[in-house]
């Protein structure tokens, strides 16, 4: 009798502090059974690349600056070296021709996603992965050059650890009227020279935990480079904005478009756009 009058406000209290205690985070998966990509030699690595001369140099291997955050990570030797957190761009892009430069460590740690793992946020959410997928097997969708638990790369273009690998990134933002959406983004990225990624639909925010779902958010926003914990490095980042020039062809569309219906003083098949 004595044991139960003081087990039962002890277990009253476990049971208090279990249904208060928060749920563990859950992985996302979206049930999909991707087929493998198939491993291919990438051409030998030639870079660096120079920028074109309407690019927007973000990191020369001089200094950080162009990043909040530019600070935490060590720069030796002309080479930017993840430490400590994500670093976000200062300035905003949309539309973007997006030119990295980057290697996983030499010396191999870890495996699956704890291995090289960085990455390219586009927008500051939407997540192109940075991971050292040489004979490293992972999730499909969460290896190198996958638009993050979306679409796997269309095959494994991955050099050896410690080698310069490039991403060419060309980026389509979504556009958002109003509060919702009206088009989706879409991604194409080269890697080492490969195409991985071929005018991918992007389905919304990248993310472990959620299945992707859009957010409006403004028009331009921030690059992030991803702090997994791995000592990934950098060497060259520069960017194309090419928002202005795509809303101008837009534009230019919807104008002759609207032209069109004046004459036929009714709505008319629409010239071909970019959805
Ligand atoms: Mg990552």
């Amino acid at each position: 009798m004595r044991t139960r009058i003081v087990a039962q406000p002890v277990l009253m209290l476990l049971v208090l502090a279990l249904a208060a205690a928060p749920a563990a985070a859950q992985e996302y998966k979206s049930g999909i059974v991707w087929p493998e990509p198939p491993v291919v030699t990438p051409p030998p690595y030639t870079g660096p690349v120079a920028p074109p001369e309407d690019a927007i140099v973000l990191f020369d291997g001089t200094n950080l600056d162009a990043f909040h955050g530019g600070d935490a990570w060590k720069l030796e030797d002309g080479v930017a070296i993840v430490s400590g957190r994500d670093i976000v761009s200062r300035q905003s892009f949309g539309d973007c021709h997006l030119h990295v430069e980057w290697a996983a460590p030499a010396e191999v740690k870890g495996n699956g996603q704890g291995r090289g793992n960085s990455g390219v946020f586009l927008m500051d959410r939407y997540e192109i992965q940075i991971l050292d997928s040489y004979q490293n097997p992972t999730y499909y969708d969460g290896q190198c050059g996958a638009l993050y638990k979306q679409r796997p790369p269309l095959v494994n273009a991955c050099r050896k650890p410690g080698e310069w690998q490039t991403f060419d990134i060309f980026f389509r933002a979504p556009r958002f009227k109003d509060g919702k959406l009206v088009t989706p983004g879409y991604v194409t990225v080269l890697h080492n020279g490969v195409l991985i990624q071929n005018n991918t639909r992007i389905e919304g925010v990248t993310s472990w935990t959620d299945p992707p779902t859009y957010h409006p958010h403004p028009a331009r926003q921030p690059l992030r480079f991803q702090n997994h914990g791995d000592p990934v490095r950098f060497r060259s980042i520069w960017i194309r904005d090419l928002m202005d020039r795509e809303d101008a062809n837009d534009a230019a569309v919807a104008k002759r478009q609207a032209e069109l219906e004046a004459a036929a003083e009714g709505p008319v098949e629409a010239p071909p756009v970019k959805d």
